[in-house]
């Protein structure tokens, strides 16, 4: 096995052990992506240098004390819209194109202070807009289990990495299913957090009141790590909360977990063999002593209309900040008035998705349209988080898949938003109501990774980890 392939627990025991240093670590992930990144194209940007010396500056620190954590001296990739000082952040837009970030977002600080050693940023939808990064301003990834396909996205860029052995982990985001779906299709593990779990603060708002930040990893004991380290209450996010008591807590017992399997998510619509790796893995558990019922979230067929309207209301606020004047592209010096700037700046800078979802979101806000759509869809949220509350009182853990078919090919969607959009039908309502989700390989059709979603109640980590890792260890 070449060092690139290595799991966080793997590579920790190593380095621990001394069999390998984090350089030669690090070396052979650069020698990975020279190589592999050329097709797969997961990489917005490299930070070489930086990285080896991080690497090096962890290797001395070793060789005098040996108090070193779990990530120390492991790569990592980061998706592009997350802040890490001195290197770009884009978001995969051009009117971000060579902003650099001018501080760490919080996630990134605690990753430091892990040790861990910043690769790169990766490719993404723009603005994470999107579920196959063929929104990126740039280039779309391609997904390593067939190059003709979609990584999923937005985080694309990120799950491909890892399953290209481009990474050992990376981090992405999650507004509506970023970093679940990009995993189910790259064969990867994903978590969604509890809302509030992970700091905000350093990650470019799309819509504030569903973005956390999460891993991807290759194992469900690597995303554990990763979450165990970038979780936590942050002075600089005020939605953020402390799970840390809960989580250590918790003990996890699989003989008599109670799984719940909502009707609404086994429907039409859903791929057959899809639908027939989902229910084996479900199967695998019952098998080790789980309870296996049939709920139902009735909402539910009201998330994709809800999500649809919350979000680009948010996206519309959020992304009001990029005028011209603030950050990265202008047309300062092209245009007449300040009008025009902004006008100028913003139609050449974005691309049509952003520009689509400001123009809706400017939409539903708007004065006449605000209670009908706007406060109508905050309604049906509450519904959709209270279908949730009501299942958990039944059930311990709710099991779906996380999208309707494996990778899509590229161009297959990308023309018609809302065939797009379609395929977010089993991720956004965990966003809506808050509720943490982790995304797991549990088969292949075709070749093709499929995944299988645990959803917990809020601040359930643990019960998910623990299913997720009765599962692995019996796959
Ligand atoms: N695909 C969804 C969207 O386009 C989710 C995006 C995300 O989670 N960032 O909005």
């Amino acid at each position: 096995m070449r060092l690139n392939e290595l799991t966080i627990a793997q590579a920790a025991r190593g380095l621990k052990r001394k069999e390998l240093s984090s350089v030669e670590l690090t070396q052979t992930v650069f020698e990975q992506i020279k190589k592999r990144d050329l097709k797969v194209k997961a990489f917005l940007s490299l930070d070489e240098k930086g990285a080896l010396s991080s690497a090096k500056e962890i290797d001395e620190k070793r060789a005098h004390e040996d108090i070193l954590g779990g990530l120390a001296g492991i790569p990592v990739a980061i998706k592009d819209n997350i802040l890490v000082r001195g290197l770009k952040c884009s978001a995969a837009s051009k009117i971000l194109e060579n902003y650099v970030a001018p501080y760490d977002a919080t996630v990134i600080s605690k990753l430091k202070e892990a040790g861990a050693v910043i690769i790169g940023k990766t490719n993404m939808d723009e603005f994470a807009m999107g579920s196959s990064t063929e929104n990126s301003a740039f280039f779309a990834t391609k997904n390593p289990y067939d190059l003709q396909r979609v990584p999923g996205g937005s985080s694309g860029g990120s799950a491909a990495a890892v399953a290209a052995n481009e990474t050992i982990y990376a981090l992405g985001s999650d507004t509506g299913g970023s970093i679940r779906q990009p995993a189910s299709f790259c064969g990867v593990v994903g978590l969604k957090p509890t809302y509030g779990a992970v700091s905000r603060f350093g990650l470019m708002a799309m819509a504030s009141s569903l973005d956390q930040i999460g891993p991807i990893t290759k194992t469900v004991g690597d995303c554990q790590t990763v979450f165990d380290a970038i979780n936590g209450k942050d002075k600089l996010d005020s939605t953020s909360v402390d799970l840390k008591k809960e989580i250590r807590n918790t003990k996890f017992e699989i003989k008599n977990l109670r799984i719940g399997m909502p009707k609404e998510y086994f429907a039409q619509g859903l791929d057959e063999h899809v639908d027939k790796l989902v229910k084996e893995a479900i199967k695998k558990l019952e098998n080790l002593g789980a309870r296996v019922k049939e709920i139902n979230l009735p909402y539910s067929e009201y998330a994709l209309a809800c999500y649809y309207i919350i979000m680009p209301s948010e996206v519309s606020a959020n992304l009001a900040r990029y005028d011209g004047i603030k950050y990265g592209y202008s047309e300062f010096d092209k245009a007449g008035d300040l009008m025009e700037v902004y006008l100028g700046s913003r139609h050449h800078g974005f691309g049509a998705e952003p520009r689509r979802r400001i123009m809706l979101g400017t939409y539903t806000l708007s004065a006449g349209y605000y209670d009908a759509y706007y406060l109508k869809a905050q309604k049906v949220r509450t519904l959709i988080e209270q279908d949730f509350e009501k299942a958990f009182k039944e059930v311990d853990v709710i099991m779906t898949p996380v999208s309707p078919t494996p990778a899509f090919k590229f161009g297959e969607k990308i023309d018609d938003p809302l065939k797009m959009y379609l395929s977010d039908i089993y991720t956004v309502s965990i966003n809506l109501a808050g509720v943490p989700a982790l995304s797991m390989p549990c088969g292949r059709v075709d070749g093709l990774p499929v995944g299988l979603q645990i959803v917990g109640p809020q601040m359930g980590e643990p019960l998910i980890f623990g299913t997720a890792l009765a599962l692995e260890q019996n796959s």
